[in-house]
């Protein structure tokens, strides 16, 4: 299997690239994702093969057909070295819950940082720490956050030969519980930086410091965000486990209802249904930052400027762009890179939106690929985190009560609709506070982490500081 990038022109097959190759880059050179080259299709037997499988087996089989340069024990016993009990708390790892007939939540938050990310950051510590002592290098990651992607990147990366984690977020700004989790850490390889500054103070550095590319190849400096291919693959495997939980046989169909942001979760629903998982819709969640909302319903994409995203209860949703969403648009578009560059490359850039909703291939995009979408807000947060505790017993988070919100408006009788349950509520305190009353439960290991000791430095938001910082902790 090889990949392109979502620009690139018809037939260039010079330019495709293996996994391994891709694995440590982000983008690629001219501006745009990688996605495989095709999609592994999938056929009834071997469907029903898996469904016996563990976990970490399923994840073996998948991704074996999207990684050819990694051999076959080695990525077999990655699997199995990432996702055990106890790292992901059951021997299930995401295990469905039922809420009423056909209502299901998939628990993808029991891992290490309590967040989905967990599924795919846990794999990509063990691939990245595997292919640097093949090729004997060593990588910095350096990374914003303004909670759950830091965490997880560092939960991943602890202790990982070859890794070290650089990890800048606006001082003070994270909720204690967040902070807790990231600064009570005590590897050598990890790095905390809280700067004096806002989320965007943060990314904003983290970009001038990877373009500075004398410094960026001298430091050997890397990133682990959504767009990282890695990632995406991994979250494909609990579509699979999911469906194989809620079904007993493949002529049975689900729909998944996701919680979405950089649209990097969903689009692996997409890549999953792609492959032939019977998938009957995708159904994409947003909450007031609804730049993907809008686009679904009317076929306009409209980046927000920072001043229009919102700060929401469920913040790991407020996003102004969705950075995995060009993957979409690029299969919408019958893989037209042409196209592609010229919206994301050239009209993006010039007018902050496109307009497809004219465009006959708008129409596939719940006719073909199943996709529609909804929009929650914090007063349908409230109401449906305080909705789920009464009649089912459960307290969810707030990026899954907007999932939920909107999985409820497009049930279909007869198909078993699964949200995805993106994070746990203890992440998120505040809000279950304010809806229910009550604390939300605290898992054991986490009980007195606001107490442990702090490893973090407060910095100035300041290029060369940071630069200093790295070069002084790389030896
Ligand atoms: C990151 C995140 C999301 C959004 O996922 P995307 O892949 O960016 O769409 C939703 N919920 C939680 C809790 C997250 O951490």
């Amino acid at each position: 299997m090889k990949y392109l990038s979502t620009r690139s022109f018809a037939q260039d097959h010079s330019e495709h690239k293996h996994f391994c190759e891709i694995l440590l880059e982000g983008l690629a050179p001219d501006g745009g994702l990688y996605l495989p080259q095709n999609y592994p299709k999938i056929d009834q037997a071997t469907l029903t093969r898996w469904r016996s499988l563990s976990y970490a087996d399923l994840a073996y089989e998948i991704l074996s057909l999207y990684i050819d340069d990694i051999p076959s024990e080695d990525l077999r016993a990655l699997c199995r070295k990432t996702y055990t009990a106890e790292v992901f708390g059951t021997s299930a790892i995401v295990p469905l819950r039922q809420l009423e007939t056909g209502l299901y939540l998939e628990a993808l938050s029991n891992g290490p940082t309590l967040a989905f990310k967990d599924m795919a950051m846990q794999l990509l510590g063990n691939l990245f720490e595997y292919e640097l002592a093949r090729r004997g290098e060593q990588l910095n990651i350096l990374g914003a956050t303004s909670g759950d992607t830091g965490s997880a990147a560092e939960y991943a990366m602890r202790g990982k030969k070859g890794v070290r984690v650089f990890m800048t977020s606006p001082h003070g700004r994270m909720s204690p519980f967040q902070q807790a989790q990231m600064f009570s850490l005590q590897d050598a390889n990890i790095h905390n930086l809280a700067v004096r500054g806002v989320f965007d103070d943060c990314q904003d550095m983290v970009k001038a410091v990877s373009n500075d590319l004398a410094f960026k190849r001298k430091y050997k400096i890397g990133t682990v965000n959504s767009i990282n291919w890695a990632r995406l693959v991994a979250q494909v495997v609990y579509y699979f486990a999911g469906y194989f939980q809620a079904t007993e046989h493949n002529a049975q169909k689900v729909s998944f209802c996701v919680p979405s942001g950089n649209f990097g979760n969903v689009c692996a629903g997409h890549v999953a249904r792609m492959m032939g998982l019977p998938i009957e819709q995708l159904v994409v969640a947003t909450n007031e930052n609804d730049v993907l909302d809008e686009f679904f319903r009317t076929g306009v994409y409209r980046v927000r400027a920072s001043a229009d995203t919102h700060e929401t209860s469920s913040p790991s949703m407020d996003i102004s762009k969705a950075s995995n969403f060009e993957r979409f648009v690029f299969d919408l578009l019958d893989r037209d890179g042409h196209r592609v560059k010229q919206l994301f490359g050239d009209q993006l850039a010039r007018h902050g939106s496109f307009d497809l909703g004219s465009d006959p291939a708008f129409a596939k995009a719940s006719s073909l690929y199943g996709f529609v979408s909804g929009k929650s807000t914090h007063a349908d947060r409230l109401a449906t985190i305080r909705d789920t505790y009464q009649h089912f017993n459960q307290m969810i988070d707030t990026h899954t009560a907007d999932g939920l919100k909107v999985a409820r408006e497009h049930l279909r009788r007869g198909i078993p609709m699964i949200v995805l349950e993106t994070a746990l509520p203890i992440k998120f305190a505040a809000t279950i506070v304010e809806a229910l009353g009550v604390e939300p439960i605290r898992p054991e290991k986490f009980v007195g982490i606001e107490d442990l000791p702090k490893r973090v430095t407060v910095i100035d938001p300041d290029i060369q500081t940071v630069k200093n910082y790295i070069s002084a902790n790389c030896t």
